[in-house]
């Protein structure tokens, strides 16, 4: 039996000595696993659907419930973000997501469509660390553990001042009304929070306040999930050194 899915590469082992297989992220079987023949040797037709961040129409033979590519058409290899630090680093951390936090075999239209264009945004548009944290805001909000209102859940108020957050119930608190469970938050975090929330479109927000916000969101992705992501120390670790 054969398939065809449109769907991104996001990870690839080898396997025997010319083989691999993949992990690909496809719209119509959501992730799935398939072997690949070949394409270690020079020359392989299909090289290129091996790759990382290959966007491509990919042809499925199904036996005994394995999967073998046997053909691919390009849409898109997002190749910047092979040349960019920032895009590679960035591109990385919605790799590895996937591939952690999203179960097999269960397709979800709208985190594909989530997915491809974030790769397209890192790959053709500036702004990356907005169009991640936006990515990781969004994906959050997918699997089940939603940022819920930036307001102070004791009185209300949009918050001034020192800020606490618990990540059990994702709420906000100022420090008059905060409670057991809150832990102390840069206000930077919570004013880029809430300038990516007044608006959905172009936002301008420090570099260094981007990047505590990021360390914030992946804190809560690794309290929620119980996932350390490797990707996330390798780009904080790089924005460290270039902010
Ligand atoms: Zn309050």
């Amino acid at each position: 039996m054969e398939y065809i899915v449109n769907a991104l590469m996001i990870r690839a082992s080898d396997y025997k000595d010319n083989d691999k297989i993949l992990t690909l992220y496809s719209l119509e079987k959501g992730k799935i696993s398939s072997g690949i023949k070949g394409v270690k040797k020079a020359g392989a037709k299909l090289k290129f659907a091996s790759e990382p961040f290959c966007f491509a129409e990919y042809v499925l033979a199904e036996k005994s419930g394995r999967f073998t590519i046997i053909g691919a058409s390009h849409l898109d290899s997002f190749y910047n973000l092979r040349l960019d630090m920032l895009k590679y680093y960035c591109s990385a951390v919605v790799l590895e997501t996937i591939n952690a936090l999203v179960p097999e075999n269960e397709p979800d239209a709208q985190l594909f469509a989530l997915v491809i264009e974030t790769a397209k945004k890192l790959n053709y548009e500036k702004s990356e660390l907005i169009t991640l944290c936006r990515y990781l805001l969004n994906l959050i909000d997918m699997l089940g553990y939603k940022i819920g209102t930036l307001t102070c859940q004791g009185c209300g108020d949009f918050i001034n001042g020192r800020v606490f957050f618990n990540p059990q119930t994702a709420e906000f608190s100022c420090l008059s009304c905060r409670e057991n469970g809150f832990m102390e938050i840069t206000p930077e975090t919570y004013n880029a929070l809430n300038a990516l929330n007044e608006s959905s479109g172009e936002v301008f927000i420090e570099s260094a306040s981007l990047l505590k916000l990021l360390r914030f969101l992946f804190f809560y992705l690794n309290v929620t999930t119980s996932t350390n992501l490797k990707s996330a120390t390798s780009l904080i670790d790089y924005l460290k050194q270039t902010i």
